[in-house]
């Protein structure tokens, strides 16, 4: 059971599966790790959620997401900042010690101008972060997403903005799916490492061909990433955190679940 230890599934992976039905399953595979959508919780009381947890001695690792901070209007991106705040306490709420950013974009206006409302937007909710003892990430997005979900995009920019920003509460996720293409990766992930920036690191593959980019993420062997070579870089980097397995898939969201989790504890030991 020892290589389990590091082992987390995200809620999204198992997006069939109720909150309470998916912490069983987790627990009873021997998984110790939890990362929590914000909807797999949905009416759920976070009180009642935290018990749950505990209940399966399950540990939250992270809460996703918050970011999406660029916007053209003024109004939508306070809104957004106020949701930031909000999932703050949520994640404070359940026990997750950090928020994952998937910082956004708008196709309305440039990408500079969107990463300047991601740095204000960062910079706005980190004492609300500071206070409640939750750590923020920046997770760089694949450049396919440039225009709408992130104008960060890769481990440099992400790790430019954490260090710009100056602050021990925010650092940066590693996510295989988004970076796996970058020749200055090994670099970027020790600059993050040696910084104390690397926060969190995800796990699933990329598949070839692939026909969705949002939902058609492959399991762990599945697609062409070299998940032993990054997990080492992670490692040389000082990282020892949880794996975190994260599959957006309509696939294998229509396929047994249990049968599914099954198949997450073979293929992180064997592929990842
Ligand atoms: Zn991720």
């Amino acid at each position: 059971m020892e290589v389990l230890d590091r082992l987390c599934v995200h809620t999204i992976t198992t997006k069939p599966l109720g909150f309470a039905e998916a912490c069983r399953a987790y627990a009873e595979r021997g998984i110790r790790g939890i990362t929590i959508w914000r909807d797999a919780v949905g009416e759920i009381p976070r009180d009642e959620a935290w018990d749950i947890l505990r209940h399966y001695s399950l540990q939250p690792v992270a809460y996703c997401r918050g970011g999406f901070f660029p916007d053209p209007d003024p109004d939508r991106r306070k809104l957004a900042i106020e949701d930031n705040v909000k999932m703050i306490d949520e994640a404070a709420a359940v026990g997750a010690p950090l928020l994952v950013l998937v910082c956004g974009a708008h196709p309305g206006q440039s990408l500079e101008t969107s990463r300047t409302q991601i740095r204000e937007g960062i910079e706005t909710i980190l004492p609300a972060a500071r206070q409640a003892g939750i750590r923020l990430a920046i997770e760089p997005l694949h450049p396919m997403y440039a225009n709408d979900r992130s104008a960060i995009n890769t481990m440099k920019q992400a790790n430019d903005l954490t260090e710009a920003i100056g602050s021990p509460a925010l650092g940066v996720a590693v996510d295989v799916y988004h970076v796996w293409w970058d020749p200055a990766l090994r670099e970027e992930i020790l600059r993050c490492g040696m910084n104390g920036h690397l926060f969190a690191f995800h796990l699933c593959d990329w598949l070839t061909p692939t026909s969705h980019f949002l939902l058609d993420r492959g399991l762990m062997g599945e697609g062409c990433i070299d998940l032993p070579q990054i997990r080492s870089w992670v490692e040389e980097a000082g990282f020892d955190g949880f794996h975190e397995v994260e599959i957006f898939s309509e696939r294998w969201w229509a396929a047994d679940q249990e049968e599914f989790l099954d198949r997450i504890v073979e293929a992180y030991q064997q592929y990842c």
